[in-house]
């Protein structure tokens, strides 16, 4: 597989308002134009800041739109001609993981790239001769390393993990849901939002806890001069990881730690797992150490996309916790 396949950008958005206020200096700097991004030590100006090259570099100035066409709309694109794609954002907590997948309506420059992905695929379908598709959604979600169907007559249910020697890595009985309309999709993705397991920390109250997949089954039937049609089948996951900060840094303890040590082993698994496909010369990938890397096996490498944006503060307080993601999301690279 080349590493072609798998993308790392990194973002960080603009101080904030709350840091502004407690004189945070900025500590993160881009070279766009090379896909650079530097980072410095707070108070050790004699030490040189650590350099990291990715794929893109995205900073205050730079919108979702742009992101979307540079790296998102290669991948969709794929998707609505047959291959699997995956895309998620990963940081920490109030890095800016929700502003790039979910995004805000004003101005539609940062609409976001769930949005975009939406959009893109049914203007595909809409354009599309001699195809014809049929497309359904689901969407669940790992809380404490626990499957449930967030779209599901009883989401409180845990679901099973099942393994076909064709079909691959599947979930038991996941509910699927048809879509025809960009408006059906959102309203779907909305339906099993209000669903997910909302945890506290001390770090934002709103913070989620849990990861969770929607994705987009496509099934494309072409159908060609001869009057023959060729069916074909590609899958978008959008992928919401849980917030990547130590759990240290956020005050939890007895459950709470649990469910962090928890999140903390899915996000290594993932980091693992991209990082085994990146470097090629693995025979090994360990997909099967995380619920979230068996699930997601079948888009993770081989004929397969994947993007990741990795989310980060530019302030100086967030120092260890954007190094720490500068350093996993290197990793991956
Ligand atoms: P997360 O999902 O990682 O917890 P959010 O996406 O909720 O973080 O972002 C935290 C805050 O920062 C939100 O108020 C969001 O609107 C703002 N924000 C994040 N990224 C950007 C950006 N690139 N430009 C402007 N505001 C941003």
């Amino acid at each position: 597989m080349s590493s072609e396949s798998v993308k790392v950008v990194v973002r960080c958005r603009p101080m904030n308002a709350r840091e502004r206020a407690l004189g945070c200096k900025t500590v993160v700097s881009m070279e766009p134009s090379r896909c650079q991004c530097f980072i410095e030590k707070p108070g050790a100006p004699e030490e040189p800041a650590k350099q990291f090259t990715f794929d893109g570099a995205y900073f205050s100035q730079h919108s979702t739109e742009q992101l979307y066409n540079e790296v998102a709309y290669p991948l969709v694109e794929g998707v609505t001609e047959g291959y699997n794609g995956t895309i998620f954002a990963y940081g920490q907590t109030g890095s800016g993981k929700s502003f790039t997948m979910q995004g805000i309506a004003e101005p539609p420059a940062q609409r976001g790239i769930i949005p975009r992905a939406f959009e893109h695929i049914f203007e595909t379908i809409q354009c599309a001769e001699n195809t014809k598709f049929l497309v359904r959604a689901s969407y669940l979600e790992i809380y404490n390393e626990e499957i449930r169907d967030l779209l599901g007559n009883d989401t409180k249910q845990k679901m099973e993990l099942k393994e076909h020697p064709e079909r691959g890595v599947y979930v038991r009985d996941l509910s699927m849901h048809m879509v025809h309309s960009v408006a059906e999709c959102e309203r779907v993705m909305e339906k099993g939002w209000k669903n997910r397991s909302v945890g506290y920390t001390l770090m934002n109250k709103d913070s989620s806890r849990s990861h969770s997949i929607f994705s987009i089954h496509m099934e494309i039937c072409n159908t060609d001069a001869s009057g023959e049609d060729h069916l074909r089948a590609g899958k978008l996951n959008l992928v919401d990881l849980a917030g990547s900060e130590r759990q240290s840094k956020t005050g939890a303890t007895g459950e709470r730690l649990r469910e962090a040590t928890k999140i903390n082993l899915s996000l290594s698994a993932l980091g693992n797992v991209i990082s085994a496909l990146v470097d090629g010369r693995s025979r090994h990938v360990p997909y099967r150490d995380s619920k979230l890397t068996r699930l997601l096996q079948d888009s993770l490498g081989g004929n397969t996309r994947t993007l990741m944006v990795a989310c980060l503060s530019p302030a100086d307080n967030n120092y260890e916790e954007t190094l720490s993601t500068l350093r996993y999301a290197h990793r991956a690279k």
